[in-house]
């Protein structure tokens, strides 16, 4: 398996340039994508450049950093400034962001290579990556499977070794659903620890940035890169940003008793039974390695999925009002102003991100906000306290991240509510601001990765990365490989 510090080690020794490491990993992306079909567009003009870069500093001899040359994809939600940015969406066709997200422009100065921009559902409303208007992406353990979403183009392409990394966003469980689906570990850091500015706003109070990896210590070293102050954030923490690669070890053995809490009431009927068989396996082992293990109530949980419904797609509808043929994208044109822009928001938006604003502007509307949204956020509040209550008991929450396996694409798409149910135990997490991560702990019968979600609380990244670092060493489901053939 390839890893962000045996490729730097590679470059270090001269063994590979940057330009070679660009070059067979954008071979890989072309074989690959007639399958996978993981990206939006691929952008070798500029990671070659960027590669070259890197390269002479090698040349010159001068240190480089451990993200200089790592390939990296980039959730096609994030702005790059001259590459078009779609959302998944045809009213951003033609967009190209005059300017760079933070994240991205932090990755560039970092000397990361991006490789291209990576498929999800139109606006990142969805968890299969159908709702993209532009294609589907396969699941590369099972090509006639689901990748998850919304970000399944960035965990299908780090499953397929398309990309080292990638980065997602997560909303309500955007990274991490799909990081279980195709068997990689995803993670949600805290809200506001990583700058939003230029990502294209879906739900502002739940939207996060975060890493894709094939193991727990690359995501650590993403992580370290795009974390931080950004003053064009308004929601944007002050902290000073530990190494997350630090203090991983083996085990927990040698470290004051670990406490991980098992959420009771994500083990009741809807969850798959191989998955339930998984997580337990891998709550055993957790033990194993030295933690003491309770049970943990979380009575408001459930009330997550309803609360999320009503939330997101209140914040959605406001944010996308600005979607409105005058200002981005594409533009219908009509006789009039009103004309114009109904025109071009009926044809530019998809089914889901329709039905999603419909349902925001109904719940934000006179006489009704009282009724659900206000409710909504009272309800939220009671669900943080929930979790507030559990980080007194215990360090790490644990979980399954998704009551199955990767479905069948078509399977869910004629049924909104069964998609919806497969962000039941990710969304609290959302709700309440946690960093949280899906960990590969084993596969089902017909070979499909499961994963475990961690959950920690606010700003506890540290704890999370150590938790999932030991599970991980004492595993090798993060060594197996798709089955695919290049
Ligand atoms: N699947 C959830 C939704 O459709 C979460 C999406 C996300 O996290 N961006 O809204």
């Amino acid at each position: 398996m390839v890893s962000i510090r045996k490729l730097h080690q590679q470059l270090v020794d001269k063994e590979r340039s940057a330009v070679e490491i660009a070059t067979e990993t954008l071979e890989r992306i072309e074989v690959l994508e007639q399958k996978i079909r993981s990206f939006l567009h691929v952008t070798p003009e500029r990671a070659l450049e960027q590669a070259k870069l890197v390269d002479e500093k090698i040349a010159a001899n001068q240190e480089i950093g451990l993200l200089e040359g790592i390939p990296i994809g980039i959730k096609d939600n994030m702005c790059t400034q001259g590459i078009r940015t779609t959302c998944g969406s045809k009213i951003l066709a033609n967009f190209v962001p005059p300017y760079e997200s933070t994240v991205t422009g932090k990755l560039q100065q970092a000397g990361a290579i991006m490789v291209g921009k990576t498929n999800l559902d139109e606006f990142a409303m969805g968890s299969s990556t159908e709702n993209s208007a532009y294609q589907m992406t396969a699941n590369p353990w099972d090509l006639s499977r689901v990748p998850g979403g919304s970000s399944g183009g960035s965990a299908a392409a780090v499953a397929a070794s398309q990309c080292t990394v990638a980065l997602g966003s997560d909303t309500g469980g955007s990274i991490r659903q799909p990081a279980s689906f195709c068997g990689v570990f995803g993670m949600k850091p805290t809200y506001g620890l990583v700058s939003r500015y230029g990502l294209v706003a879906y739900a502002s109070s739940l939207d996060q940035i975060g890493p894709f990896s094939r193991n727990v210590e690359d995501a650590g070293i993403l992580l370290g890169a795009i974390a931080g102050y950004d003053k064009k954030d308004s929601t944007s923490l002050k902290i000073e940003i530990p190494d997350y690669t630090k203090n991983l070890k083996p085990d927990f053995k040698s470290r004051r008793k670990l406490r991980i809490g098992v959420i009771q009431e994500t083990f009741g009927p809807g969850l798959d039974e191989v998955v339930q068989e998984k997580v337990q396996q891998a709550i055993a082992q957790l033990q194993e390695l030295g933690a003491e293990i309770q049970e943990i109530s979380c009575p408001r949980f459930s009330y997550g999925l309803p609360v999320y419904y009503i939330i997101a797609p209140s914040e959605a509808s406001a944010n996308l009002a600005r979607y409105d043929g005058v200002k981005y994208g594409v533009r219908y044109p009509g006789d009039n102003l009103g004309e114009m822009y109904s025109k071009t928001r009926a044809a530019g938006f998809g089914e889901e991100v329709k039905r999603r604003i419909m349902l925001g502007t109904y719940t934000l509307s006179a006489g009704y906000y009282d009724a659900y949204y206000l409710k909504a956020q009272k309800v939220r509040t009671l669900i943080k306290q929930d979790f507030e209550s559990a980080f007194e008991k215990v360090d790490v929450l644990v979980c399954p991240t998704s009551p199955g396996t990767a479905f069948k694409a078509g399977e869910k798409t004629g049924d909104p509510l069964s998609m919806y149910l497969s962000d039941l135990m990710t969304i609290p997490v959302n709700l309440a601001g946690l960093p949280a991560a899906s960990v590969p702990c084993g596969f089902d019968n017909q070979g499909l990765p499961i994963g475990i979600q961690l959950i920690s609380n606010v700003l506890r990244e540290d704890l999370l990365f150590q938790v999932a670092y030991a599970y991980e060493q004492s595993t090798n489901w993060h060594l197996k490989e798709p089955p695919l053939t290049v």
